[in-house]
């Protein structure tokens, strides 16, 4: 076994997904000896606009074993509890979507089962009052978990807002320093073993050859490997996602940052503002049938903030992904591997999937064909996952205009259309496996989009109605009693420099 093992890892881009898998390579395969090698280029630059992450990304912090306060201070974090959505279901509305699970269940009834039944019958508040995610963010809270029972204060779920380009670059200084090794060259050939097909080397501009058992291509949205070397195939997404296009602008924040991503809907697209510790990310994703450039970036510099700090940045892109993430003896994460608009900020925990699973899935030099099978199907779930998650969001809307009445057309997965008659019949909300977005996120996005279910679930009619009130006011009361606890979001970030000296 040991003969076939893989000698060396090249990582062709050094964006946040070549110094994420160089992070976690360098961790993971310590001892056994794996040369491992990052290729980027001086001339073509990193997206590095994502900005906003979703929960695991502490997982992934704490594998490598960073110090979290470290992180946050060098990175100009903030911490991220959900994402409120404003003007999305029609002008002046708002909802939120927190992180985190839904209130307790009773015995096998679940909570959004009795919180609907009393949302119907005129009994219970909006959800943003029972869940300490929402509650905070609206608040302009924050703390971490706790270590303390029977509070909701020891399982508050969060993320991070942070600069991607600052993250890549404290990853390059965790993974150099563990041995791997950084070249700055342009790749300008690849050569495939003739028989294999598999990619044998990579040429760099100064003429060097560079060869490696195994491949990561993180190369960006042109897919230098998997692609261009390879000619994987690219499934295009654009009939389900309307966007193809976003414009980036940094500004000075005009107020403590909120401990939340604002997404504003847009007559062509929608809008973010992500606060960072130093200033603020604001983009406008939108579809380019539906406004021109020049108008999209009017929208968009009208609506900023805070004074400009940057010229906007222009990027377009076609949604959908690879059609294997893994092909031969090439794994492609990030860009390379596919792209869904970050409406709901999951670029990077793809990136964080995909390693994951490549680890889970490591090779050796016989490339086993069941593992490779087996990394892309997953990978191929979890990318579908996440389009029917922003499909919801596009296709129950009751917004006016060109875009939208678009939207509202475009045809529902079988997977989406499942979810929602479930939903819509008796609020139930169907999860499969290891899906990534809990039931909270599903029930706050149904119901914030008006979906409303016919009926409840029959079954909670076998509890009694006033006891159900007093179950919900009286966490209701907890949660807000908790969050008026809770430090100011920014005065923790302060608390925590002090801590610090
Ligand atoms: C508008 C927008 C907003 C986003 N917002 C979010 C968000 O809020 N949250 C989130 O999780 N994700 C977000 N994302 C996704 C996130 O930005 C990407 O997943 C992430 O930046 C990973 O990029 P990457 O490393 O794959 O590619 P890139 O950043 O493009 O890096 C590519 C690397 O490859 C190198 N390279 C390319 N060609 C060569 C060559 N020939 N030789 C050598 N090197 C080469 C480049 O120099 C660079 O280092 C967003 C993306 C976009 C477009």
């Amino acid at each position: 076994m040991d003969h076939r093992r893989i000698r060396n890892i090249v990582i062709v881009g050094g964006g946040t997904a070549g110094w994420m898998a160089a992070a976690s390579l360098v961790k993971s395969l310590d001892g056994l000896g794996v040369q491992i090698r990052l290729i980027e280029s001086a001339h073509i630059g990193t997206v590095g606009v994502g900005e906003a992450t979703i929960p695991p990304i502490m997982d992934f912090i704490r594998q490598l074993g960073i110090a979290e306060d470290d992180l946050v201070g060098d990175v100009k974090a903030t911490y991220k509890l959900g994402i409120g959505y404003r003007d999305w279901t029609r002008p002046g509305h708002f909802y939120f979507h927190p992180f985190g699970p839904t209130g307790p269940g009773i015995g096998s009834i679940p909570f959004q089962a009795y919180w609907l039944k009393m949302f119907l019958t005129g009994g219970a508040a909006p959800l943003e009052d029972y869940s300490i995610q929402a509650a905070a963010a609206l608040r302009g809270r924050f703390t971490r978990p706790v270590h303390a029972p029977n509070t909701p204060l020891n399982k508050i779920a969060y993320a991070l807002h942070f600069d991607a380009s600052s993250f890549a670059g404290y990853l390059r200084g965790f993974a150099e320093a563990r041995g791997v090794r950084r070249t700055v060259g342009d790749v300008r050939g690849v050569a495939l073993n003739p028989q294999t097909g598999y990619v044998e080397s990579v040429t760099l501009a100064d003429g060097e050859s560079v060869q490696a058992d195994l491949f990561i291509d993180c190369s960006g949205f042109r897919g230098l490997l998997i692609e261009e070397a390879l000619g994987t195939g690219y499934d295009d997404w654009s009939h389900w996602l309307p966007c193809d296009r976003a414009l980036v602008v940094h500004s000075e924040p005009a107020a403590a940052p909120d401990p939340y991503t604002l997404v504003t809907a847009r007559d062509a697209g929608w809008q973010w503002r992500i606060p960072l510790q130093h200033r603020n990310g604001n983009g406008y994703v939108y579809g380019s049938d539906f406004i021109s450039d020049d108008a999209a970036r009017a929208t968009l510099l009208s609506s900023v903030d805070g004074r400009r700090l940057s010229e906007p940045m222009a990027l377009r892109f076609t949604p959908g992904r690879r059609r294997k993430a893994w092909n031969r003896n090439v794994v492609a994460l990030g860009l390379a591997a596919g792209f869904l608009e970050p409406l709901e900020a999951t670029g990077i925990y793809l990136i964080q999937r995909g390693i994951a699973m490549l680890l889970r899935f490591f090779p050796d030099r016989d490339f086993a064909t069941a593992d490779i099978d087996r990394y892309n199907r997953v990978l191929e779930s979890e990318y579908n996952r996440v389009r029917d998650f922003l499909l919801l969001h596009y296709t129950q809307t009751e917004r006016s205009g060109a875009f939208w009445q678009h939207t509202r057309s475009i045809p529902l997965t079988d997977s989406l259309l499942e979810k929602i008659e479930l939903f819509r019949s008796h609020g139930r909300i169907l999860r499969e496996d290891a899906e990534l977005f809990p039931v909270m996120s599903w029930l706050s996005v149904m119901i914030g989009q008006n979906i409303i279910p016919r009926r409840y679930d029959p079954l909670v009619d076998g509890l009694d109605a006033r006891k159900l009130q007093s179950r919900l006011d009286e966490l209701r009361g907890t949660i807000a009693r908790s969050v008026e606890s809770m430090p100011a979001h920014w005065d923790f970030i302060q608390g925590m420099y002090a801590r610090q000296v």
